[in-house]
């Protein structure tokens, strides 16, 4: 096993497999060499092999997150199995304000599209397992265990198997996830905020097709999200994202499957047909969290460990994808100009475009959840005007659609 590597990544989930992905061409351009260490086994992938799941998690990725896999080269597969969003429903439960969304007033071929997790990873690490030998190795199973600066380059401690290793490397990127055990071992600070809340997430079918909608609804006990997955033979799909207070969590998760429809149905009306059968049910405890420092010199933080949102607005794997693009861009032009990639000044124009980025993402859908979580008379009145308003008024809600797509700035470019 080789033991020097320019690019360390640590962590191949959905960021740190888009990471890898995304400096493929530039790995067989540049003859950069990069290692992605992840904890679990991942099946060996020479075929893509699609089997739509009822229990699978899935993410609404915004158009310009297409924008992205488009350059990236994935773009083409990873369409063989997503469902567009043509239109997005939101109201609010009990009170008068709606806004609708539609693809055609944007001028978009779709506002977005739902892709199951599964599928997602499979084509990532298909993409870096096909990918010229040599360049990009997955490691796996095999755990970061420590992280050392090593006079002038990064120390990867890693356990394989019974095996120990060692990893010499220019540049660590740690996307370890929201649970990050690195970050606390590298001394890097973070500011957490739970929400006491938990994500219940599911797939229900609904009675009739669900047309490319996906509805967004504030209701007394949380925001509850519908959005249209692909149909399988004759059953029509919808992953649901239900948020419930900690203190309601167990009740919830404890009612049998009619009764949890029956929940469903009276928060959420029959405007999406009749539920007619649920998915098991998983749940996610809820927290805003940001790291303190996302880059130093020979290290990066990325993803889940830089930032986790509350998923209100689906925006997490998002922002995180546009940071994936600025890194590599960054990377790029930093290996074209002969720079060690652990220098600091690059990471550090790296950290500083997404700045502005993280802020605004964040604190929407921090001000969102806040917003509409409050059961205030008078909030609630202002917020169902504010959804009237918008709803009345295209060139505001044009605005609010491209900063939702991710439109509203420059994508970097790798090529
Ligand atoms: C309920 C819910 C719904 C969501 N919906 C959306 C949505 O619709 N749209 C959207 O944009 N975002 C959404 N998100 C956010 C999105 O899921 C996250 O942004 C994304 O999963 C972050 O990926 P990540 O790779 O950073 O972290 P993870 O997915 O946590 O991956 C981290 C990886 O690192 C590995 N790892 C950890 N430690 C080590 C170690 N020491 N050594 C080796 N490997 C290690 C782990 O095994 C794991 O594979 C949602 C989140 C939740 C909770």
């Amino acid at each position: 096993m080789r033991s020097d590597y320019d690019i360390v990544i640590i962590g191949g989930g959905m960021v740190g497999a888009s990471l890898a992905v995304a400096l493929i061409p530039a790995a067989e351009r540049l003859g950069l060499s990069i290692a992605v260490v992840e904890r679990f086994p991942v099946a060996s992938a020479e075929t893509l092999n699609y089997s739509p799941s009822y229990d699978s998690r899935a993410t609404a990725l915004a158009y310009g997150s297409r924008l992205i896999y488009e350059q990236i080269g994935i773009w083409e597969q990873l369409n063989q199995h997503l469902c567009p969003i043509s239109d997005i429903h939101v109201s609010d439960k009990g009170r008068f304000g709606v806004t609708r969304l539609n693809a055609s007033d944007e001028r978009v071929p779709a506002l977005g599209y739902v892709v199951e997790n599964h599928w997602l990873g499979q084509v990532l690490l298909n993409r870096i397992q096909q990918s010229d030998a040599g360049m990009i190795d997955l490691l796996t199973p095999a755990e970061v265990t420590d992280i050392n600066y090593h006079n002038d380059s990064m120390q990867v401690l890693l356990q394989l198997g019974e095996e120990s290793h060692e990893l010499q490397t220019q540049l660590v990127v740690m996307a370890d996830g929201g649970r990050s055990e690195l970050r606390e071992r590298m001394g890097i600070g973070y500011q957490q905020q739970s929400y006491q809340q938990h994500a219940i997430v599911t797939n229900i079918s609904p009675d009739r097709p669900h047309n490319n909608v996906a509805y967004e609804r504030f209701t007394d006990t949380g925001p509850m999200a519908l959005l249209p997955l692909e149909d399988e033979a004759g059953q029509h799909r919808m992953g649901l994202v239900w948020t419930v207070p900690d203190d309601k969590i167990d009740e919830v998760l404890a009612l049998s499957d009619s009764d949890f429809m029956a929940c469903i149905h009276e928060r959420f009306g029959h405007r999406a047909g009749n539920f007619i059968r649920v998915g098991g049910r998983h749940s996610y405890p809820l927290k805003l969290t940001l790291a303190d420092e996302q880059v130093r010199k020979g290290l990066v933080v990325l993803g889940n460990a830089a930032h986790a949102l509350h998923p209100i607005a689906g925006q997490g794997y998002n922002l995180a994808l546009r940071g994936v693009v600025a890194l590599a861009a960054e990377l790029i032009n930093a290996r074209e100009a002969g720079q060690n990639l652990g220098d600091l000044s690059h990471l550090a124009r790296f950290a500083e475009q997404m700045r502005g980025d993280q802020h605004k993402t964040i604190g929407f859908s921090d001000k969102t959840m806040k917003l509409f979580s409050n059961d205030h008379w008078l909030l609630g009145l202002g917020r169902s005007a504010g959804l009237q308003l918008l709803d009345s008024c295209p060139l505001a809600k044009t605005v609010f659609a491209r900063s939702a797509m991710g439109l509203d700035m420059p994508t970097p470019n790798l090529n």
